[in-house]
């Protein structure tokens, strides 16, 4: 299954009318976070496949008159929820390290143990029904350590180190952290464990096969 993420940036290779020409193949897109929704709207409206996300401690907020943080239309908030897309079974997180009052998307380290915690029924159920626990978490920040950085706003989380190494996803796809153009390899993509994590930053297309099924 072809897997078009994105993150962070809007990105000229994939805002353009070629869009369908470029990318008319993937299956499935994934959000990473920090995006502005005429882009999400943009990509799910030109490639007609599903699109999930999860926001980004740069999601847009409401306005004073607006009840509800605003959400992207026609895309699938993947947030706290545990979805199998034609047998790829795919998880979401978002926000990032709790760093100031204004904002939304912001948790502790505690309040994200939470958000996996309430996760675990149905990444039990899932290890019961398919033989494993998921295929794909998808978060807005990194695990503590690996992409992250020293400031507090860029930490990663140390539970999504702990659920890689209980669950072992094939891939953590996260956004968050920029890079620059004289990045490494492996600040792009690491293997952690059983687990690759994926820096989104910009756009990433990936071959992701749910296990023990044909793509
Ligand atoms: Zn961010």
């Amino acid at each position: 299954m072809k897997v078009l993420s994105v993150s962070d940036v809007v990105d000229p290779l994939v805002y353009t009318k070629s869009l369908p020409e470029r990318f008319g193949d993937v299956d499935l897109v994934i959000s990473s976070g920090d995006l502005p929704y005429y882009y999400l709207e943009f990509i799910v409206t030109m490639l007609h496949v599903p699109l999930f996300f999860v926001r980004g401690n740069h999601a847009p907020m409401k306005k004073p008159w607006e009840r509800e943080h605003p959400l992207p239309q026609g895309c699938v908030n993947l947030d706290q929820r545990v979805l199998n897309y034609r047998g790829l079974l795919i998880a979401g997180l978002e926000g990032s390290m709790k760093y100031s009052d204004r904002g939304i998307a912001q948790y502790t380290e505690g309040e994200m143990r939470l958000k996996v915690a309430r996760l675990i029924p149905h990444l039990l159920w899932n290890k019961l029904r398919e033989g494993r626990y998921l295929d794909v978490l998808v978060t807005h920040a990194p695990p503590f350590g690996i992409h992250d950085k020293p400031d507090r706003c860029h930490t990663g989380f140390k539970v999504f180190n702990w659920f890689i190494e209980t669950f072992r996803p094939q891939y953590l796809i996260h956004g968050h952290v920029h890079l620059s153009g004289y990045h490494r390899p492996e600040d792009v993509l690491v293997k952690v464990g059983d687990t690759w994590v994926l820096n989104t930053y910009g756009h990433r297309v990936t071959e992701i096969s749910p296990k023990g099924r044909e793509a």
